[in-house]
């Protein structure tokens, strides 16, 4: 049986305790939401946070409410309730399947919208015990220094896995972002890196407080999950979809790909595909070529790596028609 390491657990009620915590904590603390994430990775020493500062106390990151301007989501709010909303559900449908695909009821109702956002990026040999990752000398994104992936790659190509952050980048969300120096307000898309390591670009100390969703009129979003069992697991390839309508033709689009790269990865030639025309099979075979292009895809998740490059283009593909179908639906 795999064991937590012992650790100093903290319970701030606010954000500016959080926030002080974790200057206290030092380099060595970490922030945990619903521990799903965090306490299989600590449990296998892939992370070592010698102080844990959970965020669930803390009631502004709870919650979930529609403002003139599109709805606001706390961090700390689960998967199953954001799934369940029925503001959730009623004016962002892809928000919530894409929380309902993500693994298995009973961690839905654990893992929170901000854990599943700042997900550590997966490899396979990386997410394996520490005996397992010792024995092959361990590699670059914990304790070692060879990426066994690429071994000749500079940089670390673990994979981005979370099922809702393509999603969030595809529909244009906003993060406020709450640490020392006080709030920002970042782009869903400009908090990744494509770096398996560096993922996020926020600081370590700094807590993603609140998700922001766009007014939901005149567009249309949809996320189509690629993975082995039906019942529960990772993403190897998302493929998040967002077109923007005036009457049947497509004046703006973006397509983005989880599990592709280390961050969800927008494919601009995608969107651009789609711009100023009506949503014709020539047009989403367009797409899905754009997307099938830079889609790269490395032999550090499961299935073989040739055939989840293929099925970019079919995922993406079968994305769009989902969302023709139910604009053609929408104007009867
Ligand atoms: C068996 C299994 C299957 C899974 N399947 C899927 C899947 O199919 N799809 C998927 O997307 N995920 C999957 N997950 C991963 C995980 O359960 C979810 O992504 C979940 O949403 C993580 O949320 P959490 O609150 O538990 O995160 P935590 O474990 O609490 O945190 C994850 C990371 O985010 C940081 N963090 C959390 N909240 C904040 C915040 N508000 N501000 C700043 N940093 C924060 C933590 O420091 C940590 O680094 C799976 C996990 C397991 C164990
Ligand atoms: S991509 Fe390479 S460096 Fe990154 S986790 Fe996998 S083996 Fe390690």
């Amino acid at each position: 049986m795999l064991r937590l390491p012992s650790f100093t657990y903290w319970q701030p009620t606010s954000l500016k305790e959080a926030v002080a915590m974790k200057a206290d904590a030092g380099p060595d603390g970490m922030y945990v939401a619903g521990g799903t994430d965090l306490y299989p990775n600590m449990k296998r020493r892939q992370q070592t946070p010698a102080t844990v500062i959970s965020l669930m106390g803390i009631e502004a990151l709870a919650g979930c409410g529609m403002r003139d301007a599109g709805c606001v989501v706390g961090a700390c709010v689960t998967l199953s309730d954001l799934s369940a909303d029925p503001a959730i559900r009623q004016h962002y449908p892809a928000v919530a399947h894409a929380a309902e695909l993500v693994s298995t009821p009973l961690l839905r109702n654990m893992g929170t919208l901000g854990g599943n956002l700042c997900l550590d990026t997966r490899c396979n040999y990386y997410d394996q015990t520490y005996e397992w990752r010792k024995a092959i000398d361990f590699c670059m994104k914990k304790d070692g220094h060879i990426c066994w992936v690429a071994p000749s790659s500079p940089r670390c190509w673990a994979v981005s896995s979370s099922d809702v952050a393509p999603v969030m980048v595809a529909i244009g969300a906003e993060f406020l972002l709450v640490g020392p120096a006080g709030e920002r307000l970042v782009p869903a898309g400009r908090l990744y890196h494509n770096d398996g390591i560096n993922y996020l670009t926020k600081q370590a100390d700094e807590i993603l407080a609140e998700v922001r969703l766009p007014s939901a009129d005149g567009w249309d979003a949809t996320y189509h999950k690629l993975r082995r069992r039906g019942s529960f697991d990772f993403p190897v390839l998302g493929a998040a979809a967002w077109v923007r309508w005036d009457g049947d033709r497509v004046v703006d689009a973006r397509v983005v790909l989880g599990g592709v790269a280390s961050w969800p990865q927008e494919v601009a030639e995608a969107g651009a595909a789609l711009k100023g025309r009506a949503l014709s099979d020539d047009a989403i075979a367009a797409a899905a070529e754009a997307a099938y292009r830079p889609a790269k895809p490395l032999d550090n998740t499961d299935f073989d790596l040739s055939w989840r490059k293929q099925m970019t283009r079919v995922y993406v593909a079968r994305a769009l028609q989902e969302l023709r179908e139910r604009r053609n639906l929408q104007s009867r």
